[in-house]
């Protein structure tokens, strides 16, 4: 019954095995279906139980079911709007039902009087009676593929239907026999996990559920299993990439003491703690690979400074990169008044300064002149050398490719941290910065405030334009956000234009106001922000690239437009922007303006009460990690910062958010990462994916 093509490789591509047109093999390219790997790895998207029948007397109204009758009655005419219908009457032991097949002329061919059938699908009831529309149907015979068992439901795409797919899945099932267990023995009995061929073909013809669950168990368990083998191999080409490592970096107590007497507070726990762990790390013989994760205004960055003197102190250039100009010059200032004082000898690179400038630092950084230089990614761009890198710091990591840290390697692995105010679940932390060791500072400086936050109704937006015109009144400054839109640059631009045009000549018109979006050269861009920290500017209306870092202890209200375009943790930072000083700040959070709804929602359309219910979590929350955590429930972990930039594969089976399973995977690679990496395994497994 098989097509018996002898030809048993599983990349075979699909074009030599399925009789079928170009366009159905286009589509299915579409789907990523190529060879016939890919074709057998295209898991369900669900099941429907088809394998009990129900009596039609005892039908549910709207409720999927399955029938068996036999069919009289048929008919057919034209619609109204000039569809063809088929109808059909089905009946079993008690009862009879009506069955409505639009546009599906062959059907003429197919239908029989008297035929016995089963049919799958909805009950409703029109013109007072039980009608099935457009339902799948199968003759009754030996083996039934689409009904009378349980049917997998595959992703669709124009022309390739599941029931399609569902019949090209048993032609090529004996391909099947080809397929070999990838997981080590020990692995299997550990985890009782069922055989892959095994588990491939309960996912794809079920025998029961409690099988089909076993089999997408161990389907789910082989993602996250190879995800996390990815992070041991990355994690193993850093830490130890390289040749003679000669970096250790100590702490000498008499120094940390001068440098304390230069700092004005005291660490809290949570910083002392990360930084004992790096300190910890820096003495080691291979180079540091650490995340620290920290809450916006958590004081990440004197902890990094502090790692960065130890470094200087042991003879080592340290760098210090940030994601923007805005954000690299601010750390300029306060780290190189913090260090000069102590003769660390600073300096910034970023791009926009002039060639010359550019020139004389590249000279003090190969010649080992200076110590700490902060800066964009022009610190590790091509023509740039030290004389003796130690230790780098990237900011707001998740702003960065994983390009950046091989950039680094070729300046000859200095130790490095990573620092973040993405606040992510701990399970998605393991698989997306997997490969590095973890410090948080889950505790703020004393003194402070939570920042008031208002989900604000449209109607009430007058209110808070009056309140915002009373606090400036009385010296204090605003931040406007606009919508981030469906991650168009140039439409976020043109909203934030927009906005400052209309709130500077319709709202306030006797306000001084900026406007900063990423399209700025980096002087402009520089100019508005200092405008807007020395008091110049009174609202500063802007894009996102507001959201990293940016320090201006005066401003203390915050206005979000189009809010329900970002993930709550992206929200919380903007919110960090305020309640930097002494003052009592505020947060306004609106949703898209009635004008641009209809736009926006069509890429994403969402219910309004569940936008309302997900951002009045910012009004209860002020924890960025709490935040995340509703998040990942609400809209998925694909949905949150940082995850679609990590370059993890869509799981067809797995959900990051499997907090066990993710804890197995991860043991069990972890355990047999030497087997895999001997057997060269890990690159085969790898790309057996990707093929
Ligand atoms: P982030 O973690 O968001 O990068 P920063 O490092 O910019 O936060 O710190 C925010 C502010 O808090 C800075 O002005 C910093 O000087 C201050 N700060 C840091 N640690 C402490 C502390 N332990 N006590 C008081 N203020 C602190
Ligand atoms: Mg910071």
């Amino acid at each position: 019954m098989y097509n018996t093509i002898a030809m048993s490789d599983l990349s075979t591509p699909l074009s030599q095995v399925l009789r079928t047109t170009k366009k159905h093999l286009e589509r299915m390219e579409f789907l990523g279906l190529k060879t016939v790997r890919d074709f057998l790895t295209h898991f369900p998207r669900t099941y429907e139980d088809r394998s009990t029948f129900t009596p039609i007397t005892q039908a549910k109204i709207n409720e999927k079911q399955t029938f068996r009758g036999h069919l009289s009655s048929i008919n057919h005419r034209k619609t109204r709007n000039g569809r063809l219908l088929i109808s059909a009457l089905l009946t079993d032991k008690n009862g009879s039902l009506e069955i409505n097949w639009f546009n599906r002329p062959y059907l003429l061919q197919v239908l029989k009087p008297d035929m016995d059938i089963i049919v799958s699908g909805k009950i409703q009831v029109r013109n007072g009676r039980l009608t099935l529309a457009n339902p799948d149907f199968e003759l009754v015979k030996e083996e039934q593929l689409h009904t009378a068992r349980i049917i997998p439901i595959y992703h669709e795409t124009e022309g390739i239907t599941s029931k399609w797919i569902r019949e090209k899945m048993q032609l090529l099932w004996h391909f099947t026999e080809n397929l070999t267990e990838h997981l080590p023995e020990s692995v299997l009995r550990e985890e009782k996990l069922m055989g892959y061929r095994e588990a491939m073909r309960e996912v794809h013809f079920p025998t029961d559920f409690s099988r089909l669950a076993l089999a997408r168990h161990r389907l789910a368990f082989d993602e996250l299993f190879e995800i996390q083998l990815r992070v041991f191999e990355r994690k193993r080409q850093w830490t130890s990439g390289f040749g003679q490592f000669e970096k250790q970096i100590h702490a000498d107590p008499t120094e940390l003491k001068k440098l304390a007497s230069h700092i004005t507070f005291a660490f809290t726990n949570a910083q002392k703690r990360a930084l004992k762990e790096i300190l910890m790390d820096l003495k080691r013989d291979c180079p540091m690979l650490r995340l620290l994760q920290g809450d916006v205004g958590s004081g990440k960055t004197i902890v990094a400074a502090v790692a960065a003197f130890c470094a200087i102190r042991s003879g080592f250039q340290s760098i210090f990169m940030a994601p923007t100009e805005v954000l690299a010059r601010q750390h300029y200032k306060d780290l190189s008044n913090l260090f000069e004082p102590l003769g660390i000898k600073t300096a910034l690179l970023i791009g926009s300064l002039k060639t010359s400038e550019k020139n004389d630092i590249k000279k003090r950084l190969a010649n080992g002149e200076l110590d700490l230089t902060i800066g964009t990614h022009a610190l590790i761009s091509e023509g740039i050398f030290f004389k003796n890198l130690g230790f780098a710091v990237i900011d707001e990591q998740h702003r960065f490719g994983v390009a950046q840290r091989e950039d680094l390697q070729k300046h000859g692995f200095p130790h490095l941290l990573n620092m973040s105010a993405t606040p992510i679940p701990r399970t998605l932390a393991m698989t997306i910065y997997g490969d590095q060791d973890l410090s948080i500072i889950d505790e703020m400086p004393p003194g402070r405030q939570k920042i008031v936050t208002r989900v604000v109704p449209e109607e009430k937006r007058p209110d808070v334009y009056r309140w915002i015109a009373k606090k400036v009144e009385e010296g204090r400054q605003v931040f406007v956000i606009c919508p981030l839109i469906d991650e168009s640059d140039a439409l976020e631009i043109k909203s934030a234009v927009k906005e400052y045009e209309y709130l500077s000549t319709e709202i306030f018109p006797n306000l001084r106001l900026g406007l900063l979006h990423g399209r700025l050269s980096g002087n402009k861009k520089t100019q508005i922000m200092s405008k807007f920290s020395t008091g110049k500017l009174n609202i500063l209306v802007s894009t996102s690239v507001v959201e990293v870092g940016v320090n201006v202890p005066n401003a203390t209200i915050m206005v979000i437009e189009g809010a329900e375009r970002f993930g709550l943790a992206q929200l919380h930072q903007f919110r960090g922007r305020v309640g930097r000083g002494e003052q009592k700040s505020y947060c306004f959070i609106f949703e898209g303006k009635a004008s641009e709804k209809n736009a926006m929602n069509v890429f994403f359309p969402p219910t309004r009460d569940k936008i309302r219910e997900r951002l009045s979590a910012l009004e209860r929350h002020h924890d960025g990690f709490k935040l995340a955590e509703i998040d990942m429930e609400i809209r998925g972990p694909g949905e949150i910062y940082g995850v679609r930039q990590s370059g993890i594969p869509d799981l067809k089976m797995a959900s990051l958010t499997d907090r066990e399973l993710l804890l197995r995977a991860r043991a069990q690679a972890e355990k047999n990462f030497a087997y895999f990496f001997e057997k060269q395994a890990v690159q085969d497994v790898l790309k057996r994916k990707s093929q």
